[in-house]
């Protein structure tokens, strides 16, 4: 069931802290998402590709959409002509693709690199040695079809809440790092998406600026 009492709360909230709030409707249908663009909300975050260009052309082309989920290198093709930031970048062979794609179409597409934050190995993301090593080489810094907009993490899934805040706050404190480092003269450089439906007020205290919240607006999947 949706939940537009919730999605306004979660909306006040965000505002509270200068957040966005990125409204992650995978697996829900079109007329649901629908109801959530009457009420004003613009940015939509899913995580299969062709779920979200099916999307992308049912639906008003004034949505912004995320990608939020693992991204192929061989479907960046896709949604390169529409998409607006894409949240996963966790390899440079992806990043070097998107730039390609870009390039093709034309534009500047924005992206995040995913840090790997959590304990568990399964999450996927960059280590912070890696996304150093990669800086330093400025082997993205070349790639002039990508907006580097800042860094995207997930925190453990755990009901340890002492956790997660630790990892929300290392994850601050390296996008400070990297800011101050790297991208000193690069004012597009600053955001941090963090936080989803179970972790986005711990996050919103630690510093996020954008957070994908699913299941508390669009109910359970
Ligand atoms: C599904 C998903 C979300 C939203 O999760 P909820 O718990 O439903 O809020 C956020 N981020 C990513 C990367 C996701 O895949």
């Amino acid at each position: 069931m949706v939940s537009i009492s919730a999605l306004q709360d979660i909306t006040k909230s965000a505002k509270e802290k200068n957040a966005q709030l990125i409204a992650v409707s995978k697996t829900k249908p079109i007329d649901t998402i629908t109801t959530i663009y009457n009420t004003g909300q613009r940015d939509f975050g899913e995580n299969k590709v062709q779920e979200l260009v099916n999307k992308y052309e049912m639906l008003p082309k004034d949505i912004q959409w995320h990608m939020i989920g693992n991204l192929q290198s061989n479907k960046v093709k896709y949604i390169a002509p529409f998409i607006y930031l894409i949240h996963s970048v966790n390899t440079i062979k992806l990043a070097n693709e998107i730039n390609k794609q870009a390039e093709k179409n034309n534009r500047v597409i924005n992206i995040l690199l995913e840090i790997h934050i959590a304990e568990e190995n399964s999450k996927s993301g960059f280590t912070k040695k890696e996304i150093t090593e990669v800086l330093s080489n400025n082997a993205l810094g070349m790639l002039k079809n990508i907006s580097i907009c800042g860094l995207m993490g997930m925190a453990t899934y755990t009901d340890n809440q002492t956790i997660i805040r630790n990892e929300f706050r290392g994850l601050k404190h390296f996008f400070e790092e990297l800011k101050a480092t790297y991208f000193y003269n690069q004012p597009e450089f600053r955001h941090i998406s963090m936080g989803m439906s179970g972790d986005y007020k711990i996050a919103l205290e630690e510093g996020s600026t954008m957070i994908r919240v699913g299941s508390a607006i669009f109910g359970d999947r």
